[in-house]
């Protein structure tokens, strides 16, 4: 039996039912499915998108439905799973597709890498998934692998290299099967040929995987420069005297633009930071009833490492009106439950 069907009967046989696989494994797909639940799956544990997944199809079932919905509503949805920016691409490339392609996915692979938010990957994914088109894909899974059965000794960082993983991508789905092909090597990736401990032993392609031959998994593929940088952060958990909390649009910081968050801060190391003359800028302080330090924690941000200081304020405010910027405390998870804010909150005992 060739490779490639070695790995087609694995996968046949270890193919796990998820909310947007058809029981049925030759069947075609819904491209709008295809394409939501490959963008949740971009750096979110396959687990957590199954809840989302269902949610989202139950509250926007067709691409119509999402382009109508506000940009709340659709954020709400996209809670928990993080990198706002690729649901706000989602709702603009909908809304593009409701005005240019008849609430459809556009036919051609440059079309759909056009769309906000749809990269080469995304592009792949969908024609060869839903459409059972004859059309490779590119992800962190099939560079592992790739990497590990051919012992390639660096990723695909630059243009020449990342066209060597491509057209590595390309031979394996050059098949009427590549739908098939294409999927079994991301569950390859997930389930057997995972970054720690390959479980190599039950894998369909360690015949020809020369890094398992030669006993060099943990070489493959060769580890990422890391360059982090470390921030220093001030977050401010403004309380009103009837137990409001103040929330911003974030537009003081370079982080978390245009969500809903707790007012924040955030510096490189080597700058000093005055912590009551910056809260100034959201509190006067003659409103000032009481201030405290409440702790730490650090929380990542792409390349950010953030040490968050929490000060926790109460105000001598009392706010009675519909101001959108004070939330109570039993709305905050459902206006503003980004992880960011929830662990402050949790910080200053809230
Ligand atoms: S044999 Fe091991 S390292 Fe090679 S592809 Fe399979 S799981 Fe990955």
């Amino acid at each position: 039996m060739s490779s490639k069907n070695q790995l087609i009967s694995w996968f046949l046989k270890n193919r796990k039912t998820l909310p947007w696989r058809p029981e049925d494994p030759y069947a075609f797909r819904n491209d709008y499915f295809v394409w939501i639940s490959e963008i949740m799956l971009q750096q979110t544990q396959v687990a957590a998108v199954c809840e989302h997944f269902s949610r989202w199809i139950l509250r926007f079932p067709t691409i119509t439905d999402l382009a109508n919905a506000s940009e709340k509503d659709v954020l709400s949805h996209w809670q928990g799973l993080g990198y706002y920016s690729r649901a706000k691409n989602i709702l603009m490339t909908a809304q593009i597709l409701v005005r240019d392609y008849n609430g459809l996915l556009p036919p051609t692979r440059k079309e759909l890498e056009d769309l906000p938010g749809i990269g080469k990957y995304t592009a792949g994914a969908i024609l060869s998934l839903a459409r059972h088109e004859n059309e490779a894909i590119l992800d962190g899974n099939l560079i592992r692998i790739f990497s590990r059965l051919e012992t390639i000794p660096f990723l695909p960082d630059q243009k020449s290299s990342s066209d060597f993983y491509w057209n590595l991508a390309r031979e394996w789905s050059s098949s009427k099967k590549a739908f098939l092909i294409n999927e079994a090597l991301m569950e390859l990736g997930r389930n057997c040929c995972k970054v720690k401990n390959p479980t190599c032993n039950t894998c369909p392609l360690k015949s020809i995987c020369k890094a398992f031959i030669s006993n060099q998994t943990h070489l493959y593929p060769p580890q990422k420069k890391k360059s982090f940088e470390e921030w220093v952060g001030l977050i401010l958990v403004i309380e009103s005297s009837n137990g409001k909390i103040y929330f911003t649009e974030n537009s003081k910081s370079q982080f978390l633009k245009k969500q809903k968050t707790l007012p924040h801060f955030e510096f490189p190391y080597s700058k000093t930071m005055n912590y009551p003359s910056k809260a100034e800028e959201y509190i006067s302080f003659d409103l000032v009833k009481n201030f405290q330090f409440c702790g730490r924690y650090r929380h990542s941000i792409t390349r950010y490492k953030i040490d968050c200081n929490v000060l926790h304020i109460l105000t001598t405010q009392k706010i009675s009106s519909k101001d959108p910027h004070w939330v109570s405390k039993k709305e905050i998870l459902k206006e503003a439950g980004n992880s960011f804010s929830l662990k402050a909150l949790k910080l200053a005992g809230i």
